[in-house]
């Protein structure tokens, strides 16, 4: 039986192979060899770093698009927190400071109605009820439109939530990949 000397591509030891060997186990490092054969030479290729690369290939596509995923998640959330802390805080701001209003618009009303009483006894027209009814209202209108907007504020809770679980789950699934 003729043997060939060959190298083993992996650890280059030298190997003796059988003429029609095609596969071999390289005794020194136990790489899987297949023995390639052109018209000059006689050399070896690791067989099962071919397709661990192949595998190592996919898998590291599929984490490098998990962890864009979770990059774009991030980022979202990012611009949410930051556009939701905006709204936020402009809501608690504005209900205090349309509190404030109302009550000065209030004390206008009552003073508008204090002078009206009195001016009405010294037979002046009645136009400083008119004036603080008119302030007292714009007061309590702009009082709802800020409670409303800090009512929508809150409404973004549950989509963070759904950002957390994503992540989670995207986490979970790179977990896999490095476990491997
Ligand atoms: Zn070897």
């Amino acid at each position: 039986m003729d043997t060939l000397s060959v190298r083993c591509n992996h650890c280059g030891a030298p190997l003796q192979v059988a003429d029609k060997t095609r596969f071999v186990t390289c005794q020194f490092c136990h790489s899987s060899l297949e023995v390639k054969r052109t018209d000059s030479s006689i050399f070896t290729e690791e067989v099962a770093k071919i397709a661990e690369n192949t595998g190592k290939m996919a898998d590291s596509l599929e984490v490098l698009t998990i962890q864009n995923e979770i990059e774009r998640l991030d980022r979202e959330n990012a611009q949410a927190l930051a556009e939701s802390h905006v709204t936020k805080v402009a809501p608690g701001a504005g209900l205090a400071g349309g509190c404030i209003g109302v009550i000065i618009l209030l004390m206008f009303t009552s003073f508008g109605v204090f002078f009206a009483v009195s001016s009405s006894n010294m037979g002046a027209p009645a136009i400083f009820p008119l004036f603080g009814g008119g302030f007292a209202l714009i007061g309590i209108i702009s009082l709802f439109a800020m409670i409303s907007k800090a009512a929508s504020g809150a409404s973004d809770k549950p989509k963070r939530s759904s950002y957390e679980t994503q992540r989670e789950d995207l986490l979970k699934k790179l977990a896999s990949y490095s476990d491997k």
